[in-house]
């Protein structure tokens, strides 16, 4: 790889996510050379993918160019590449436009899709893990109407008509509010000649409750919005198969073009790493975030899995705990070359929210519990603040305020036709 060698030692960070922007804007690079991939060249704000899926925000409104995130800052260099193979023998990371070799090595490469070993769910679900995935489903969630206009075929129409999301954590509860909103507003104006009465959108749970990782307060408020939106929640339910027009489940079959994958997650490993895995294909680390046996490998974020009193299963794969570890890596490897001890990593529990749609939003803060108005109006400044820089903050604000004032989702486009790409183009 083209990257000019310094009397610094050199840093590779894999992946530009939460952890890897946080880690590489907190380190020192008058000390150290930092070498930043990403198979993408822009960083994505995940918790709003779901927002694009449903045609309320513009893709560029929630992803950010990495190059301009990182203008300016000394001894950096960021490559657009696939990170292939680590050899930790030779310290050296191996990529689809070659290969570098590293000192300090941090994996920050995130998670992926898991379907369980599911092959037919992988094949047909629709997922919503990157901005290309929720591209994609926007344009399926549209032509499904297109086609189902076309159709005199009563029960093609219904399964046109009706979506499946499997998965009742916050993701599946956002998506599922957002379509139901579509459904109320926008989509009756858009296509008179359907009779939305026929729509359902279901939510399959396998556990007992929606929000399970949330308080029995925020699961308990989040049914209640759903059933109010018209969304059927069925829980202790698991998903066994689908075939692209019939999703069968423990309890009954449901009839769907559009069957939504939200319901697992896994570390996503680059190949090569020979690391011991933690439940949902973590890679194990120590309170440091180093890999044990390794020289100098670490990882934080959604891929690392740091055990604990606490959290016997790992923290949470949130963005806060993903940010939290790449801001504490990068003190502990600038504190390391003043010779000063490493401090392990405490996760500083923020809390967790999630918008069912319009006025209503559960959160759970350390200290406090609500819902309702006054939650959503939190839930969006908190996902304001949260974008990366003032031009992003203001285009989404403007979007949100028109869609309240409208009843509106101004991006219904089908740009790139679902079923016309490969599958391992998506993530
Ligand atoms: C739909 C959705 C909604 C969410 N909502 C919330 C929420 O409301 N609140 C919350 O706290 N968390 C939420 N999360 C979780 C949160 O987004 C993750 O915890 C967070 O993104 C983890 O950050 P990360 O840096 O570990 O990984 P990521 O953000 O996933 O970043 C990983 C990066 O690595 C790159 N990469 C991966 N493999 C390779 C490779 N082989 N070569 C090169 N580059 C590679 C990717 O392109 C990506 O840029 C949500 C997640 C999703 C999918």
């Amino acid at each position: 790889m083209n990257v000019p060698a310094v009397n610094l030692p050199r840093i590779v960070v894999i992946g530009c996510g939460f952890a890897g922007l946080k880690f590489t804007k907190r380190i020192d690079s008058s000390r150290f050379q930092v070498v930043l991939i990403d198979k993408n060249n822009y960083h994505t704000f995940q918790p709003l993918l779901y927002q694009v899926a449903s045609s309320g925000l513009a893709p560029d409104s929630i992803v950010y160019p990495i190059r301009k995130i990182f203008k300016g800052k000394s001894n950096f260099f960021f490559r657009m590449a696939k990170v292939e193979h680590i050899s930790t023998a030779e310290k050296m990371v191996h990529t689809d436009i070659g290969r570098i070799k590293y000192d300090h090595l941090v994996i920050a490469s995130g998670a992926t899709n898991n379907f369980f070993g599911m092959e037919q769910i992988e094949k047909y679900s629709m997922p919503m893990k990157s901005l290309t995935e929720s591209l994609d489903l926007r344009s399926l969630i549209l032509q499904n109407f297109e086609e189902a206009l076309n159709t005199n075929d009563l029960e093609e129409r219904n399964r046109l008509m009706n979506f499946v999301i499997v998965g009742g954590g916050p993701t599946g509860v956002e998506l599922a509010g957002a379509i139901s909103e579509l459904r109320e507003h926008v989509l009756p104006n858009d296509y008179p000649d359907l009779d939305f009465r026929q729509m359902q959108i279901h939510i399959i749970e396998a556990g007992s409750r929606v929000l399970g990782a949330m308080s029995e307060h925020a699961s308990q408020k989040a049914s209640k919005a759903l059933d109010k939106f018209g969304v059927q929640v069925w829980l202790d339910t698991r998903v066994e198969d689908y075939d692209g027009d019939t999703v069968q489940t423990s309890k009954s079959n449901f009839e769907s073009k559009t069957m939504i994958w939200a319901a697992g997650i896994q570390g996503s490993i680059p190949g090569g790493l020979n690391a011991a895995v933690g439940r949902g294909r973590r890679i194990l680390v120590d309170s440091f975030n180093q890999i044990e046996g390794m020289d100098q490998v670490y990882s934080i974020g959604d891929v690392a899995q740091i055990n604990s009193e606490d959290y016997p299963n790992g923290n949470p794969m949130l963005a806060s705990v993903a940010e939290q570890q790449g801001a504490h890596l990068a003190r502990n490897l600038n504190r390391s070359l003043g010779g000063r001890p490493l401090q392990p990593f405490v996760y500083k529990d923020k809390g967790t929210m999630a918008t069912i749609g319009r006025n209503k939003a559960v959160v759970d803060l350390p200290f406090w519990k609500f819902s309702g108005f006054f939650g959503w109006l939190t839930w969006m400044f908190v996902h304001l603040m949260l974008l990366v820089d003032f031009r992003s903050r203001l285009v989404v604000f403007v979007d949100w305020v028109y869609s309240y004032i409208r009843y509106d989702k101004g991006t219904r486009l089908i740009v790139r036709k679902a079923g016309t790409f490969k599958k391992q183009d998506r993530s």
